[in-house]
């Protein structure tokens, strides 16, 4: 990123906007390993998680880049955040299982998938 030299700051305003994206991005990466270590240590880890404003969803799962997008208003916050990423890479789990689970993202799969969840303690602490 361009910086005004004599300040540090960002060049311009834009800049500024795209850092504090850069900056919850960062912190999200790492929740998002920490999620995948402790939830799904036995599945191919994402590509990684991309912070947007241009989206009328929330979060969603990315199947052709392996990505989770989150909205820039929901990253803000870190627990739900976290209940989400969890949510999302059930459907990476699934998708990387069977290449057509997105005809039926909330099919019986999915559903196991919650229930398997909902049997541990830390998954129980986002709720
Ligand atoms: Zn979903």
């Amino acid at each position: 990123m361009r910086s005004d030299s004599e300040t540090g700051f960002s060049a311009d305003e834009n800049d500024i906007g795209d850092s504090i994206e850069e900056t919850a991005e960062g912190i999200l990466t790492t929740l998002l390993r920490r999620i995948e270590r402790r939830f799904f240590p036995g599945v191919r880890p994402v590509n990684g998680i991309e912070v947007v404003r241009n989206s009328h969803l929330p979060c969603r799962y990315v199947p052709a880049e392996k990505k989770i997008q989150i909205h820039a208003e929901l990253a803000q916050f870190a627990k739900l955040s976290a209940l989400i990423i969890v949510h999302e890479l059930v459907h990476h789990k699934l998708q990387e299982a069977d290449p057509n689970y997105a005809y039926n993202p909330y099919g019986p799969k999915f559903r196991d998938e919650i229930m398997e969840l909902a049997k541990q303690d830390d998954y129980l602490r986002l709720l």
